[in-house]
């Protein structure tokens, strides 16, 4: 199973549809990090420009590296083993491009999408028939700009309930929906 994420922070529209770069939270670092060893990621990307953001991430993750952290807290220490931060999309294709040899499917998410190409069995249908990695990405912030989407292969129809339209989840609820839907034991 070769399925990768990535936390985008930046390009990321605004409330104001200004392009922005978002911060990393150290919430979205552990919460993601661990729902992505729950489902079996491959790697997690944090991905930001700002390199002093990288080394915030570089940081924490280095923190629970050593073996205080990790005798303290194995099971984090695992988690967080799947992140990594970069600085761009298009930097994260290229290092699962140097895993798998191939590039990967790219999937976008986000809560208003008017259209759209299908749900997480019609995603895991077309990764298997072409047999290539899959970056799922997420958005922060007011969520992932233009630029990200017209780069996608394939958007996932947005999560909604049953009860009405409002469907803003935090990006932690919605990673955590996605991969549930794609790897939970039913
Ligand atoms: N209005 C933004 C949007 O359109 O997604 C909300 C951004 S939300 C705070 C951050 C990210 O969480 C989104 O970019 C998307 O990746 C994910 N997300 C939040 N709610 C979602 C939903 N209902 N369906 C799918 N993804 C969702």
């Amino acid at each position: 199973m070769n399925y990768y994420l990535g936390l985008v922070h930046y390009p990321i529209k605004n409330k104001k549809g200004e392009t922005v770069t978002t911060s990393v939270t150290n919430l979205d670092i552990h919460d993601i990090s661990r729902s992505c060893r729950t489902f079996g990621i491959k790697k997690y990307f944090l991905v930001t420009p700002l390199e002093i953001q990288r080394k915030l991430v570089n940081d924490i993750l280095g923190h629970w590296e050593q073996d205080f952290a990790n005798e303290y807290n194995p099971d984090r220490f695992e988690a967080l083993g799947k992140a990594m931060a970069i600085e761009s999309v298009g930097r994260a294709v290229e290092e699962i491009e140097k895993l798998e040899g191939k590039r990967p499917l790219l999937v976008v998410t986000g809560a208003n999408f008017k259209s759209y190409d299908g749900d997480t069995s019609e995603l895991t249908k077309r990764v298997e028939k072409e047999s290539i990695p899959c970056l799922i990405l997420f958005g922060t912030g007011w969520g992932l700009h233009e630029d990200v989407l017209n780069m996608a292969h394939f958007k996932l129809n947005p999560i909604y309930s049953k009860v009405d339209g409002y469907n803003h989840l935090s990006v932690r609820s919605a990673v955590a929906i996605y991969l549930d839907r794609l790897f939970g034991n039913r």
